[in-house]
């Protein structure tokens, strides 16, 4: 029986195991999944210091002539101690003495006789950072499950953090099913057809931040599957694409299943791509799509997506919806929870005019998809729509109802 698109989605978050961990030098965790929190081991600022190159003063002295004593670089250990009367010429990120209230930058002093003339105004504590105003010893600045960017990488650094804790890169192997199928740099004859769904698994799993293999093509027999199937089984995920569906040579179940495979689901209700399958040979989960390379799309979208980001370990695997408006009026046919998808310009959301399952090129022109209830069967223009970023990622922490009602 199928499962509805959420139990197929909780399945999958249920049943999926997070990847184990490895120790990276930061450099080296650009968009990898936190295994652990960092916790700040001291304030950032360390200490007291100036946000201007200019000079450190009493608020007392507004107004005065002062004599400069010397002068502060970024660096210094702050020996010096400032006195009524007296100002020392400071650049930024330098130590405030002791004693200093604020600093004045250049620009609102004059010099005059040797002395620096300040302005008649000074607020206490300008243009000084604090100690600890950034990161607080203590703060966890770096949660578990968050993903490592640019930023990140520069609070470790900041922290002197070498090596971090993350999830590994997980293993993908793609085959594709089909003895019509060939791969794109052999010839073909005219009744043959270019495997194009493997390529695209394996750029799209890349770009979520996988590791991939290709392992070849499969043809339409229980024998050549179970052959290649072997051959994949080093992987953390194996995806398929064709002969899941109610043809004659649709044998890709049944050899998984000869090998050991436990079946989650089988059969979602969504259009495209209902024999959409589910499973795990031990700890290797296996996701078996549908052949029609938009209807494969769509599904890895959905359901490949979701079990790559619960298996990095990202504390934010669920998809998250956008709202905006259709770019135009939108008759549906309704009945399943139908796949549309579209492209997003910022301002609405127009859904392709043609896509079929079969179709390959109306995937390049996506960049969002758009998943409606069974009971939609017209979408006035302008009417609130949900859409699901392809390409871009919204995921969130909680999960929410990704369906346009
Ligand atoms: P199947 O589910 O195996 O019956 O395949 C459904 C349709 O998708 C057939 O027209 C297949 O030729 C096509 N197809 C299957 N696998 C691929 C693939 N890897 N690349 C492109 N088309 C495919
Ligand atoms: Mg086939």
């Amino acid at each position: 029986m199928a499962v509805s698109i959420r139990e197929a989605l909780d399945i999958i978050y249920q049943n999926t195991p997070v990847i184990s961990t490895e120790i990276l030098p930061i450099e080296a965790c650009l968009g990898r999944i936190a295994a652990g929190e960092c916790i700040a081991k001291f304030d950032l600022p360390r200490f007291d210091n100036s946000a201007m190159d200019g000079y450190a003063v009493k608020c007392s002295d507004a107004g005065s002539a002062v004599i400069c004593d010397g002068t502060l670089y970024a660096g210094d250990t702050p020996a010096m101690s400032l006195e009524k009367g007296h100002t020392i010429k400071i650049m930024t990120g330098a130590p405030i003495p002791k004693g200093c209230e604020a600093i004045v930058p250049f620009e609102k002093v004059t010099i005059q006789n040797n002395r620096v003339l300040l302005p008649a105004l000074i607020e206490n504590n300008a243009h000084i950072r604090h100690m600890g105003e950034d990161i607080k010893s203590g703060v966890v600045y770096l949660h578990k499950g968050e993903k490592i960017n640019a930023y990140s990488i520069a609070m470790l650094a900041s922290q002197g953090v070498t090596h971090l804790e993350v999830r590994r890169k997980i293993k993908v192997s793609v085959f594709g099913t089909g003895d019509e199928l060939r791969p794109h740099f052999e010839k073909i004859t005219p009744h043959q057809l270019y495997n194009s769904n493997t390529p695209m698994f394996l750029a799209r799993a890349q770009e979520l931040g996988c590791e991939v293999r290709y392992v070849g093509n499969s043809g339409d027999s229980v024998d050549s599957l179970k052959q290649v199937i072997k051959s994949a089984m080093d992987a953390d995920i194996i995806l398929t694409s064709g002969g899941v569906s109610m043809g004659d040579k649709d044998f890709t179940k049944e050899a998984f299943r000869d090998l050991g495979m436990k079946t989650y689901f089988e059969q979602v209700d969504i259009k495209p791509g209902k024999p959409t399958t589910y499973g795990k040979i031990a700890e290797c989960a296996v996701v078996n799509l549908p052949g029609n390379p938009l209807a494969s799309m769509v599904n890895f979208e959905i359901f490949v997506r979701a079990l790559i980001a619960k298996m990095s370990g990202s504390n934010a695997h669920y998809h998250g919806t956008m709202q905006t408006q259709i770019a135009h009026d939108y008759p549906m046919k309704g009945g399943r929870h139908s796949v549309y998808l579209g492209h997003f310009d910022g301002m609405s959301f127009a859904p392709l005019s043609r896509q079929l399952p079969g179709m390959v090129s109306p995937m390049y022109k996506a960049n969002a998809m758009m998943i409606a209830s069974p009971s939609l069967t017209f979408l006035q223009k302008g009417s609130t729509v949900k859409i699901i970023p392809i390409g871009w990622v919204l995921n969130k922490t909680q999960q929410e109802d990704i369906f346009t009602k």
